[in-house]
């Protein structure tokens, strides 16, 4: 047994990283327990010509397909769409695009105005702040007067449009539609001691410019200098509790394979929409039998993803290829709810620049535009460099059936049960992904593409959200307004588990800003946190 620690952090990702830093300021003794490394940029893929080789093997997003020593297996064979992420200090920010869109306001009441799902306890007012606090922290590249929010300033200019970016703005301009530069966490300028954007292209296998905005060299240099102790390669097994129900520390394996025991004052649960319920289902005792903080029945289940479909079309002039960050413009036109279109609540289109070579002729050999053989270069050179899209992120709205679950049979490498996604993706859902097809196909043609196809991204799975939601009502609901668990008063969460809705745009920056203030709220609360 180590010495008891005031707070307990586990998972060193986003939110992780940005609750670690604001209670840095309050001098408790906080230790991190991360299962992965400290990324190191200078083995990242775009340093070596093998870059997209690596990006498909053990860069992959699939942690199934990665199978480094920091990842856990996941089952999901009852999902159309599996999981990605990445498992170190930084999670998923690592490998993530930094498309940085907040909620809209109307995303916290949608059971208010479409009369499904629930309302958050919590408003965009709420967090605004903490959005602010945050975009600071990160630093985000982006254009103020986006008619589709509420007022923001963005640190830095927007990215570049380049060709792909105004052959899309010219697409929506001729069908009157809404875009406007994305909000993105990638510097556009030097920022804060991180070089800007170079182009590389290879921001989903991780930045070795630094110019993204992952939290290994954001939050937590100012974190660890503020005296939080960071500890790698320690995977977490369960929570435990005492007789009065308290949380009392976790058992984690550190990086020799030994069991340990970490006592803490309070524990902060942030290993994601995944990783959290995972952790608090093997948490079982004689006073929790069902996992921790499980006295509801919801943790693990109103697993939200976003089902997204990437949309591309192939031009005959010369776009930017894969050179560039991945997302740079977005469309929030068909957002909110209009009860003629069949469905209810909305989708975000993002744009998406074109592959590299490696990917352009696999993709192409796959869906039949490039043949082998004969035609093969000629083919090839049509598509390369001549393609961009629009990725379509749907809401997707919660639904108990869809589950974290422990798998009967499958464990990691250290024995502990892994987790088992159960989904299906709902027919409101598909209708969405349907209008936003046929819209995406419009603007694409619009923009002067001459072919247009469009791909499931069953990859997908990159924002988990929901699996132990916040409320007012502790029989439906894990944690209240501020991330406490209604059971265990020592405990909090602060990952994208605690969404009550998905919303229609990336997670990320909402998850840190509702780690941030869910700091906050602990921190106007010191004096009785540990009664
Ligand atoms: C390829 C890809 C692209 C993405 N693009 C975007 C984007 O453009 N915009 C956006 O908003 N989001 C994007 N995302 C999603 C984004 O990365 C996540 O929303 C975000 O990282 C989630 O933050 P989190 O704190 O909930 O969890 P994570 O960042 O996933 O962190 C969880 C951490 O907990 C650790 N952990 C888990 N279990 C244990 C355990 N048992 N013991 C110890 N440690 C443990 C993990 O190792 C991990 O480091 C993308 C993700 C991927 C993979
Ligand atoms: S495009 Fe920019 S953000 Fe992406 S990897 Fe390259 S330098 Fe980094």
């Amino acid at each position: 047994m180590t010495d008891m620690v005031d707070v307990l952090i586990i998972g060193a990702g986003a939110s992780g990283a940005a609750v670690a830093w604001s209670l840095s300021d309050t001098r408790m003794r906080i230790v991190c327990l991360e299962q992965g490394d400290w990324p190191n940029s200078s083995k990242f893929p775009s340093t070596g010509r093998d870059w997209e080789a690596r990006q498909m093997s053990e860069r992959s997003f699939s942690p199934n397909q990665r199978q480094a020593a920091a990842d856990y297996p996941i089952s999901e064979d009852s999902s159309p769409i599996k999981i990605a992420n990445f498992n170190g200090v930084g999670g998923g920010t690592v490998l993530y695009t930094a498309h940085f869109p907040r909620l809209h306001p109307s995303d916290f009441r949608v059971r208010s105005l479409d009369g499904v799902a629930d309302d958050w306890p919590i408003d965009y007012e709420t967090l605004a702040p903490f959005y602010a606090e945050n975009d600071r922290m990160m630093g985000v590249s982006g254009l103020a007067g986006d008619p589709a929010y509420p007022p923001k300033s963005p640190s830095m200019p927007p990215l570049a449009l380049g060709r792909s970016g105004a052959a899309l703005a010219r697409g929506f301009n001729a069908l009157g539609w809404h875009w406007w530069p994305s909000d993105s966490a990638i510097a556009s300028e030097d920022y804060e001691g991180r070089g800007r954007c170079i182009n590389l292209g290879n921001c989903i296998a991780g930045c070795a410019q630094g110019a993204k905005a992952s939290t290994d060299i954001t939050y937590w240099p100012a974190a660890v200098r503020a005296g939080v102790e960071v500890r790698t390669r320690c995977r977490v097994r369960e929570i435990t509790c005492d007789d009065d129900g308290r949380a009392t520390g976790a058992i984690y394996y550190d990086e020799d394979g030994a069991e340990r025991f970490q006592a803490a004052e309070v524990v902060i649960m942030a290993c994601n929409g995944v990783g959290t319920p995972r952790i608090l289902l093997n948490s079982k005792s004689r006073r929790f039998p069902d996992g921790l903080a499980n006295s509801s029945g919801l943790v693990g289940k109103n697993l939200m993803f976003h089902p997204a479909t990437l949309v591309t079309g192939v031009f005959d002039e010369e776009q930017d290829g894969h050179r560039g960050p991945h997302n740079w413009l977005w469309s929030h036109q068909f957002y909110e709810t209009d009860p003629e279109r069949g469905f209810v609540r909305g989708y975000m289109f993002e744009a998406n620049r074109g592959m590299g070579p490696v990917l352009t002729a696999l993709g192409g050999v796959e869906g039949g535009a490039i043949p082998i053989g004969e035609d093969h270069h000629r083919a090839f050179r049509q598509q390369f460099n001549r393609t961009t899209g629009l990725v379509i992120l749907c809401e997707d709205l919660p639904e108990e059936h869809n589950t974290v679950t422990l798998d009967s049979t499958l464990t990691d490498a250290h024995g502990i049960p892994a987790p088992k996604i159960t989904y299906t993706i709902s027919e409101n859902s598909q209708r969405m992904r349907d209008h936003a097809t046929a819209r995406a196909s419009e603007v694409l043609r619009a923009a002067g593409a001459h072919t247009v196809r469009d791909q499931f991204l069953g990859v997908g799975g990159w924002h988990l959200m929901g699996t132990a939601r916040m409320g007012a009502d502790p029989s439906r609901s894990v944690v209240n307004e501020w991330g406490r668990s209604h059971d265990v008063k020592n405990l909090f969460i602060v990952d994208g588990s605690i969404f009550v809705t998905s919303g229609g745009v990336n997670p990320t920056c909402t998850i840190q800003a509702l780690a941030l203030y869910i700091a906050d709220a602990m921190k106007q609360r010191l004096a009785n946190l540990f009664d």
